[in-house]
C-alpha cells in the first residue's frame, strides 16, 4: 500500500508579527499562498511554511506555491466554534469540491495548481501574542488501494537535470516526459495520451522522505484516474533536487465514481498548533532587548567586566522633579536604571516643557504635579521602567510654619525619611539651597549615596557628598590626593551661614534666576556619569576621590564637578568634610537621631539653630572661607 508524506504547517514569527500589524476582518477569508521546498532531505513531513510574504498576492508568482486562506479569529469562543468537528468537515468539502470541480472540468490541465490548496484557521490573542492554529490541506482517498513500486529515474531513460531546469523555468508543478519522443510535455498532453506507458508525470514534490511520495501527489492521482478511467497505473517521477524518485502508482478498478459525487477527502491537522511569542513580538518585550543589547554592547566591546547589574537594580530617588530632576532620570534610564521616585510638590508651568525633558505643553495647560508629570513620561518612554511620584513638600530651614501645619509636617518628614531609606542613590536636584537640607540630613543617616546638582545661570555643580563612618577628624581643606568616600564634604560643609529662606529680600529675577539652557542638560549629564563610575567601583559606598584615571574601569571619580559655561571650563576639587557642618556634621546627625521632626520644625523656624546645634556660630566670625555661590534651579 502506497502512504502519502503529509503537510505540516510551520507559521513563523514574521507570519504572526504580520497578523499582529495588520487589520484582518475577523471570520473572513484572507488569501496566502505558501512557497514548497523540494529540496528537503530532513524531517518525516512535507513543510508547509509560511511567513510575512505568505501575504502577498499570487499572481506574479514564478515560484513552486501553493495557495490557500487564512480564517482568523480574535476570541478562543470564535475559533473553538469553527473548529468543531461538524464544521471543520464542512470547511473541508468545500474546499475539496473546489478541486474536485477543476478535475472534472479539467481546468487542471490548463492550471495544475488548482490540486492543492490549504486552510487554516487560526486565533490570535493579539494582546498576549498567543497564537493558534489547525491546517487542513485536502486530498482525496480516490483512487482507492494504490500501491506503488520504486524505479529508478534511469530506468525511464531521462535526465534528473534537465527535468529540473524545466521546472524552475516554468514553475510548472505537474508536467510530462514523453517516453517515445524523450521529450518534456505540458501536462496539459495527458489528455492525448492512450497508454499509461507512454508518459511519465512529473510532480515537484517536497517530500523529504526517500521512496515516499508528498501528499501533492494524491490529487495529480486521482485527477489521472479520473481522466483516464481506463487506466489502472501510471508513472510518476517525484522530482526533488536532492534527487528524484521514480514510482510506479498501482490502483484497483475505481468504485463506482458519479460525476456528481466528491469523493471522499482528508487532510485536518490532527490536533492544534499552538506559539507563544510575547518575547518575539510583545513591543515592549522587544524594547527590553534592545535596551539590555544597547547596555551590553559597553561590555561587550569595552568593558567586559562591567557590571551592569548595579544598573538595572538601582533604585534612585529624585528630590526635584524640574530641569534637573527630569534630565537626571531621563540620562540614567540609558544606563539601564529602571527604579525611580521622584518628590515634587510643585505643578508644570508653562515655562518648564522647553527646558524639561519629561513634560509637555499639556501638562502645563492641566497644571499636572512635576513628579506624577515626569513619572508617566519617563514610563511612557519606556513601559519597564517603574516610576513614582510623591507630592510632598520638603521642609527647609527658615521657612516658618504654622502650629496648626505641624502634624503635617510630621508626616511628611516621616514619609520622606522613609523614602531615603527604601532608596540606593538620593539626587538633590532641588531649586533652592535650603531644600536641600532635610534630605542632606537623611542621606547622611541613612548611609546613602546622594549626589547635589544645582545651576546658576552659566555655572553649574555636581557633588557627591561624604558617605560612611564618621569617627576619624579630618581637617577642613580643598586637596589633589585621594580622599576616602567618608571624608568628602557634603553640599553644605564649605558653607559659613546656615541655610535660611533664600527667597526673602530677593528681587523676582533673583527669585526667579535663569540659566542658559543647555546648563542643566550638562550638569545632569555629570551627575548620571559620576553616580555610573562610582557603581562601579569593587563597593561603590567606599570609592574615594582621586585625580587618578584608574579608579574604576570608566576612569576616576572626581569629588565635585564645577562647570563655568562662560569659559566652556571644567575644574574637579576635592574638598574634605566639615565637621561642623550644617548638613552633614555629627551633632546636626545626633539632634536629628534624638528629637526627629521637631528638630525640623524648630530649625524651619529659625534657621540660626541650625548654627548653634553645629557650633558654627562659634566659627562664623573667626572664618574667613571664600564661598563659591551658586545660584539655583529656577523652578518658581
Ligand atoms: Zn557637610
Amino acid at each position: 500500500m502506497a502512504t502519502f508524506v503529509p503537510f505540516i504547517t510551520r507559521l513563523d514569527t514574521a507570519f504572526w508579527s504580520t497578523v499582529n500589524k495588520k487589520s484582518f476582518t475577523i471570520g473572513s477569508l484572507t488569501n496566502l499562498r505558501s512557497q514548497l521546498q523540494h529540496n528537503d532531505t530532513v524531517g518525516s513531513e512535507c513543510s508547509l511554511s509560511l511567513n510575512h510574504e505568505s501575504f502577498n498576492s499570487i499572481e506574479n508568482s514564478k515560484d513552486l506555491t501553493i495557495s490557500g486562506s487564512l480564517l482568523l479569529f480574535n476570541t478562543a469562543e470564535g475559533f473553538k466554534a469553527a473548529a468543531t468537528a461538524e464544521n471543520k468537515q464542512k470547511l473541508l468539502e468545500a474546499e475539496a469540491l473546489k478541486i474536485w470541480n477543476a478535475i472534472t472540468s479539467h481546468s487542471w490541465l490548463q492550471n495544475p495548481k488548482l490540486l492543492s490548496t490549504f486552510s487554516i484557521i487560526s486565533f490570535a490573542d493579539l494582546k498576549k501574542f498567543k497564537y493558534y492554529s489547525l491546517t487542513c490541506v485536502p486530498a482525496f482517498v480516490y483512487p482507492k488501494d494504490i500501491e506503488q513500486e520504486i524505479n529508478t529515474v534511469s530506468n525511464y531513460n531521462l535526465d534528473d537535470a534537465s527535468l529540473l531546469s524545466y521546472h524552475k523555468k516554468t514553475s510548472s508543478p505537474v508536467f510530462l516526459f514523453s517516453k517515445k519522443s524523450s521529450t518534456i510535455l505540458e501536462i496539459f498532453d495527458l489528455k492525448n495520451q492512450s497508454s499509461p506507458d507512454d508518459v511519465v508525470i512529473v510532480i515537484a514534490d517536497p517530500s523529504p522522505v526517500p521512496n515516499t511520495a508528498g501528499w501533492v501527489v494524491r490529487n495529480v492521482l486521482a485527477a489521472v484516474a479520473h481522466l483516464h478511467p481506463s487506466w489502472r497505473h501510471c508513472h510518476v517521477i517525484s522530482l526533488r533536487s536532492s534527487g528524484s524518485v521514480g514510482i510506479k502508482f498501482k490502483w484497483a478498478l475505481p468504485d463506482e465514481q458519479n460525476e456528481l459525487t466528491v469523493p471522499k477527502a482528508v487532510g485536518w491537522d490532527k490536533t492544534p498548533y499552538s506559539v507563544n511569542l510575547r518575547d518575539e513580538l510583545d513591543p515592549v518585550k522587544l524594547m527590553d532587548k534592545s535596551v539590555n543589547l544597547n547596555v551590553s554592547l559597553i561590555k561587550w566591546r569595552l568593558h567586559p567586566d562591567i557590571k551592569l547589574e548595579r544598573y538595572s537594580e538601582l533604585k534612585v530617588l529624585i528630590f526635584g522633579a524640574g530641569t534637573l530632576g527630569c534630565n537626571i532620570a531621563r540620562s540614567l534610564s540609558g544606563w539601564g536604571i529602571k527604579h525611580f521616585s521622584f518628590v515634587d510638590n510643585s505643578t508644570v508651568s508653562y515655562s518648564n516643557p522647553v527646558r524639561q525633558s519629561l513634560c509637555e505643553f499639556e501638562d502645563a495647560r492641566l497644571e499636572r504635579g512635576k513628579a506624577e508629570t515626569a513619572a508617566a513620561a519617563l514610563k511612557r518612554s519606556y513601559p519597564s521602567i517603574q516610576a513614582n511620584a510623591y507630592k510632598l513638600t520638603v521642609p527647609m530651614p527658615g521657612h516658618t510654619i504654622d502650629e496648626k501645619d505641624e502634624a503635617e509636617l510630621e508626616k511628611d518628614v516621616k514619609k520622606i525619611e522613609t523614602l531615603v531609606k527604601e532608596h540606593d542613590v538620593v539626587f538633590l536636584a532641588l531649586d533652592s539651597r535650603e531644600a536641600r537640607w532635610l534630605p542632606t540630613v537623611l542621606a547622611t543617616k541613612h548611609r546613602k549615596i546622594a549626589i547635589s546638582v544645582a545651576i546658576g545661570f552659566d555655572t553649574y555643580v555636581v557633588i557627591r557628598h561624604g558617605i560612611g563612618l564618621r569617627k576619624d577628624s579630618v581637617p577642613h581643606e580643598s586637596t589633589s590626593e585621594a580622599v576616602p568616600y567618608s571624608q568628602l564634604s557634603c553640599y553644605f560643609c564649605s558653607d559659613v551661614t546656615a541655610p535660611g529662606n533664600s527667597t526673602v529680600d530677593r528681587t523676582l529675577d533673583q527669585q526667579c534666576t535663569v540659566s542658559r539652557p543647555g546648563t542643566s542638560f550638562i550638569a545632569s549629564g555629570n551627575a548620571c556619569e559620576l553616580i555610573a563610575s562610582v557603581l562601579q567601583y569593587p563597593d561603590p559606598l567606599q570609592t574615594p576621590a582621586s585625580p587618578d584615571d584608574n579608579t574604576t574601569m570608566l576612569g576616576s571619580v572626581p569629588h565635585q564637578i564645577r562647570g563655568f559655561l562662560s569659559k566652556f571650563q571644567q575644574i574637579l576639587p576635592i574638598v574634605k568634610r566639615f565637621e561642623r557642618c550644617v548638613g552633614c556634621g555629627d551633632a546636626i546627625a545626633q539632634q536629628y537621631q534624638q528629637n526627629g521632626w521637631k528638630f525640623v520644625r524648630d530649625v524651619m523656624n529659625s534657621s540660626s539653630k541650625l548654627e548653634k546645634v553645629s557650633g558654627l556660630d562659634e566659627l562664623q566670625d573667626s572664618v574667613n572661607a571664600i564661598d563659591i555661590d551658586f545660584e539655583e534651579d529656577d523652578e518658581e
